[in-house]
């Protein structure tokens, strides 16, 4: 298969923002797809090259990236900058000063999606001394035997920049459109019939995609088995082939060690909404101020641990690990639980700052000192050995709050409700392993009151949850809402937003950077937007850190898919990677702004008020997990209900 075709689908990918339109370009490329590339495809549509879970990134540096276009173009590095300051990416940059060369080139076998996949493979695989100069070689190769748009692609990709905006939902709906024998559409457009079977489709799918984190498997099983039979049973109705796939699909299960990706939270600003939303009877549990994390007990005795992100955190939790083993009374189990810092001696909570210093990498600097130790020791040895050091200065105790696996029954669709009574029953609670404290009420008074009782004892807020709710891997959903103390100061929650830009530092913050220009990724529309630009609550050390850290990320134009509107300028552009949470007074419409262009009101978009850095790096979300222009929107229209009108920046 040509990866010219991908590349193709991907530029008009890069045209639309419209999910169904989006959904057909799969449709479409996925009909052209042999079986056995379905799996390259779609990872590769994703910007990736496996399923997150397997830890596998390009991220190819940018002085590496520039020097094998240079190598390939025939030009010095010093012209590349120049077309990538010019053009706004590298990828462009590559494409322009490529197609001048390529007048020059005769003949060339087209490149094939095979050997782009393998290719990348490699350089992600190749590790240690010389490995630099192996990936260059590589690299080298594969933009010489490229045309100038496949180059454009290709380094976008290498670079763990590909951001078309391609999201599981969208390659799920085009999946369930194939297996049906349908076209891309809104349900509100099928009939009754047709809207039964693909509904039936979808949950399959989706279900497939939440136990095994893996959309290449779903794709590749559901479309070999309808594949196959179509080939064994001509004849039959589209129907029963499609209960074939189907039956295929649901043979995908989940496996104690791949972790699920983790459910995520609404908010919502008042008790009265949260009762009402969860239909006049919510699940509270406190929000603990620490870790995410998902464990995975097998029936060896091992226990392995993840984030957020799918990261494997074992390494510096063994002491959460074997607490957690301790405490089980099965085999094998998969729950997830908040892992809190508390006082050694008093057993106290502590604030989300000192687990994230168990974590090791609170700031540039200790991330650093990290990777040059991990080279003389090993990475897991490196850790491991600061993890032990810190266990005892800084235990942990985990309060878990949901069960996703127990003893060969999958419960992701089991209510919470009945998860957490099967929780309690599995797991004791010890000094290390507790029960998300649990209460259930039916009025605004009692929310509020828990509300009270859970900031006493140290937790950020609280987290209501739907009796009745399923669990949705990676998605936003109204069962579960959290509910935290900012709102009494100003917007409802804080923001998770990726820092773009930089503002030098003046008199005494002279010599690092003084402020920050922050971004919130739409997915939709797969671009970064402007949202403020934050100098408050750091201190001196937290600046000096970050201008170090942030410093090798200095671009000399805005990054490619920053949607600007912004009149002053940073002093540096940032390539977006670091995300910071911050809160703010409140939500305001302002001209400068790009957030939610047009969205609450034309010519104006959003942005905070008075933002300020709550003491919290979100070393847990990469640049596109940031609040969303949609969650913004949200926040500001319950602030213009609660008070009436808007402001205006
Ligand atoms: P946020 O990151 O602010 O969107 O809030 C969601 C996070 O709260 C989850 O990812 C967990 O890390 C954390 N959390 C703390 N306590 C709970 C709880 N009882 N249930 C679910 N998540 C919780």
């Amino acid at each position: 298969m040509e990866y010219g075709l991908l590349a193709e689908t991907y530029a008009r990918a890069e045209a639309t923002a419209k999910r169904l339109e989006l959904a057909d370009l799969v449709k479409g490329l996925l009909e052209e797809t042999p079986v056995d590339l379905v799996r390259p495809v779609i990872y590769l549509s994703q910007g990736r090259i496996a399923p997150d879970f397997q830890g596998i990134e390009l991220g190819l540096s940018e002085k590496l990236t520039i020097g094998a276009i240079a190598g390939v173009a025939g030009v010095q590095e010093k012209e590349v900058v120049t077309k990538r300051n010019e053009l706004g990416d590298l990828g462009s940059a590559a494409e322009r000063l490529l197609s001048k060369k390529s007048q020059a080139t005769l003949f060339r076998s087209p490149l094939t999606v095979e050997s782009v996949f393998a290719k990348l493979q490699d350089i992600a695989r190749t590790a240690g001394t010389g490995s630099q100069d192996k990936k260059l070689k590589i690299l080298r190769l594969m933009l010489s035997e490229s045309e100038p748009y496949e180059a454009k692609y290709l380094v976008r990709t290498v670079m763990g920049k590909l951001r078309l905006g391609i999201q599981d939902a969208t390659v799920l709906d085009a999946l369930a459109a194939m297996i049906t024998y349908g076209k891309v559409e809104t349900v509100t457009e099928m009939d009754e019939e047709t809207r039964r079977r693909r509904e039936e489709a979808k949950a399959a799918l989706e279900y497939a995609n939440d136990v095994s984190s893996d959309l290449g498997l779903v794709a590749e099983t559901a479309l070999k088995a309808i594949k196959e039979a179509e080939r064994r049973l001509s004849g039959e109705t589209e129907e029963a082939l499609t209960g074939k796939a189907l039956e295929a699909v649901k043979q995908i299960r989940l496996t104690v060690g791949v972790p699920l990706r983790a459910m995520l939270a609404e908010r919502l600003s008042s008790a009265e909404e949260i009762v009402d939303k969860l239909g006049g009877k919510a699940a509270l549990e406190y929000k603990y101020d620490g870790l995410r994390i998902q464990a995975h007990l097998d029936d060896k005795g091992t226990v392995k641990l993840f984030s957020r992100r799918l990261e494997d955190l074992t390494p510096q939790f063994p002491d959460v690990a074997e607490a957690l083993r301790g405490a089980f009374e099965g085999k094998e189990a998969v729950v997830e639980g908040e892992a809190v810092a508390v006082d050694a001696e008093s057993g106290r909570m502590l604030p989300f700052q000192a687990v994230s210093q168990r974590r090791g990498r609170k700031y540039g600097i200790t991330e650093r000192a990290e990777a040059s130790q991990s080279q003389v020791f090993g990475v897991q040895e490196g850790v491991a050995r600061r993890g032990a050091e810190k266990i005892t200065e800084i235990p942990i105790a985990t309060y878990l709050f949901d069960v996703l696996y127990l003893d060969g029954e999958e419960l992701i669709r089991t209510p919470y409700e009945e998860r957490r009574k099967r929780l309690a029953a599995a797991f004791d609670e010890t000094a290390r392993v507790k029960h998300a404290r649990l209460e259930v009420v039916e009025d605004p008074a009692a929310l509020e009151s828990f509300m009270q009782d859970a900031l006493a004892h140290g937790a950020e807020g609280i987290m209501a949850k739907s009796l009745s709710g399923v669990y949705k891997a990676g998605n936003r959903e109204w069962q579960w809402i959290k509910y935290k103390a900012d709102y009494v100061e100003g917007i409802a929650d804080t923001l998770d937003l990726v820092v773009v830009g930089a503002f030098h530092g003046q008199g005494r913050r002279k010599g690092w950077y003084g402020a920050f220009l922050l971004a919130s990724w739409n997915p939709d529309d797969a671009r970064f937007e402007t949202v403020c630009r934050v100098a408050t609550g750091f201190d001196d050390q937290q600046l000096q850190e970050l201008r170090e850290r942030l410093e090798p990320k200095a671009i000399d134009v805005p990054p490619k898919d920053l949607f600007l509107k912004l009149v002053e300028k940073p002093d540096v552009w940032l390539e977006p990677e670091l995300v910071m949470e911050v809160s703010g007074a409140e939500i305001t419409l302002s001209p400068v702004h790009s957030c939610a262009w047009g969205m609450v009101r034309p010519d104006a978009g959003l942005a905070v008020r008075f933002p300020r850095f709550t003491d919290r790096l979100r070393e847990d979300k990469g640049p596109t997990d940031t609040t969303t222009p949609d969650e913004i929107v949200a926040l500001y229209q319950r602030q213009v209900k609660v008070t009436g009108q808007a402001t205006a920046e």
